[in-house]
């Protein structure tokens, strides 16, 4: 059977997370979140005292951190090091340093190596990012670019962390940030590749962008509903 890979990309908070999982849980096949493999190395940088504004500190100390991610979109969880950091990876500092520890050429180098072998090992797979299409799997039969605006985005991403109303606008500038930051990058910058498909969320619920990615893969893959039984299959 084929192994379809999905590539979904776009900035902080364009919904990729929530969309990607509930994409893969609708076809019932694997999920990977590559955002959260450069948050757990941040972390662990951060937990070994490393200067994350030191490029090269940081890419020879990226080397001796483990990474292992699961694919289950029901319960994705990723360990560093051997420790479950999936909800320390969400701390406001780690989110202030990943843009610099990910920008770094070796940390990028390794987290794609580690990326195309989940994928190659998987028998379907949603894979979310910021280069998934451009880098990591560029001959994805599905790639979606997800886009939204910077105001829905900041809204979203608050509430999201629990946040209140007048966290709105420090979210925003947090987004503003690390799109400055992820999009003029030297190393594989987050770009919308040839042949994806974009889709701005702006307006749309998260049913209604499931919906519509899911309906991209079965127009493409011209495999309809059977996509879920394949997958079993294997
Ligand atoms: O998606 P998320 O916001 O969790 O990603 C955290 C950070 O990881 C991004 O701001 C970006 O710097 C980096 N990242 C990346 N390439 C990816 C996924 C995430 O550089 N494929």
């Amino acid at each position: 059977m084929s192994s379809p890979v999905i590539a979904v990309d776009g900035p902080s908070g364009s919904g990729k997370s929530s969309t990607a999982r509930g994409v893969a849980a609708r076809l019932g096949i694997d999920y990977l979140d590559t955002g959260a493999m450069y948050r757990a190395v941040t972390w662990a940088l951060l937990d070994h005292g490393v200067d994350v504004d030191d490029p090269v500190t940081v890419a020879e100390a990226a080397r001796s951190v483990a990474i292992d991610v699961g694919t289950d979109p029901a319960e994705p969880s990723i360990r560093a090091n051997d420790v479950d950091v999936t909800a320390p990876v969400r701390a406001a500092e780690v989110t202030a340093a990943v843009s610099a520890v990910s920008a770094v050429p070796e940390v990028r180098a390794l987290m794609v190596e580690l990326q195309r072998g989940i994928i190659a090992a998987s028998t379907g797979i949603v894979v979310e990012g910021r280069d998934i299409a451009s880098v990591v799997a560029p001959d994805a039969p599905v790639k979606v670019y997800l886009v939204a605006d910077v105001g829905a985005r900041a809204v979203r991403r608050t509430a999201e962390l629990g946040g209140s109303g007048e966290e709105v606008d420090l979210t925003r500038e947090d987004l503003d940030r690390r799109d400055r930051l992820d999009s003029s990058r030297e190393a594989s910058p987050l770009v919308m590749a040839d042949g994806a498909t974009v889709l701005d969320t702006t307006h749309l619920s998260l049913e209604e962008v499931i919906a519509a990615v899911v309906h991209l893969v079965e127009q493409t893959l011209d495999r309809g509903p059977a996509l879920e039984e394949d997958a079993h299959e294997a």
